[in-house]
């Protein structure tokens, strides 16, 4: 297990927010059957599964490539008011900023905060609190977020505490009211090599982004992939997903691609990886 992938120049790296918790397969995935995995838990546990619950982590990476600092997805943060999540909710002393310092990065060097889309547990270190006011965490950075994926929150309750769990209020209007925000569409390219990705489903404007770098590819998913049992049956979609029949389409689609191009799939919930090269089996896939 390894927290650094290399794609061609860059680097990427693995910033664990929460290192593992533990969900009903078939509370996050209402279609699943576990019967469908029974020949393959000889790689799927004790990692990936336990019993009939799912394994997931919480985690940012963080692409390093042409002289740029990008983290994509910030996770669920810290102090930040989660009352119907509670391992989510208040947190405080975690070892997430430690970790980056670790790389040898200060909050101040990053250069772009990516936001695949605007989940409370993809938002929450955009902000931390300082003197009772949410102050964003990453002072000289841009943070890019999906045209539609802003749309769609700022129409759907942005300061509700019902809403996402309050996340919009505490992790993203902080950060478009310091003017730090950019909206991204379609398939822009951010530099040589490195081009958004539209993944709409999961939830309405998610993005994802394809890194193609000296001859090596990855994609970098969001929530697209949630887990490696959806590799094994892309029918599944999460009980979060927005579209559930739009996110399978999403899903096949790229891990399609990701197959024939032998590139990475870097998702943000796999634990302990980085990322996994696919192989199609079937109509499905499997790691290789
Ligand atoms: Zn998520």
């Amino acid at each position: 297990m390894s927290n650094t992938l290399m794609i061609g120049d860059a680097r990427l790296d693995r910033v664990v927010d929460l290192e593992g918790f533990p969900i009903a397969l078939t509370t996050l995935f209402p279609t699943a059957d576990a019967a469908a995995l029974a020949g393959h838990l000889d790689w799927l546990e004790p990692n990936f599964m336990r019993g009939e619950d799912v394994i997931l982590s919480i985690h940012s990476t963080v692409l390093r490539v042409a002289g740029r600092v990008i983290l994509v997805d910030s996770c669920v943060g810290e102090h930040k008011p989660r009352p119907r999540h509670p391992l989510w909710h208040e947190r405080a002393g975690t070892a997430y900023l430690s970790q980056l310092a670790a790389l040898g990065l200060a909050p101040e060097d990053v250069d772009i905060v990516f936001c695949t889309h605007l989940h409370a547990d993809h938002v929450g270190w955009n902000t931390k609190l300082r003197d009772g006011r949410w102050v964003p965490t990453f002072p000289k950075a841009r943070y890019l977020i999906g045209r539609a994926e802003l749309a769609h929150w700022l129409a759907n309750g942005p300061d509700d505490p019902m809403v996402n769990h309050g996340a919009f209020k505490d992790s993203v209007l902080p950060v478009i009211e310091s003017r730090q925000v950019d909206e991204v569409d379609g398939e822009a390219e951010l530099l040589e090599g490195l081009t958004v990705r539209p993944l709409p489903g999961h939830s309405p404007g998610q993005v994802g982004l394809s890194l193609h770098r000296c001859g090596e590819r990855s994609l970098l998913c969001g929530d697209a992939v949630h887990h490696p049992v959806q590799l094994l049956k892309p029918e599944w979609s999460s009980r979060f997903c927005h579209d559930p029949t739009q996110a399978e389409a999403t899903r096949r689609a790229l891990l399609a691609d990701v197959a024939d191009q032998q590139a990475w799939l870097i998702p943000a919930h796999f634990r302990r990886v980085v990322g996994m090269q696919i192989q199609r089996v079937g109509d499905g896939f499997l790691p290789k």
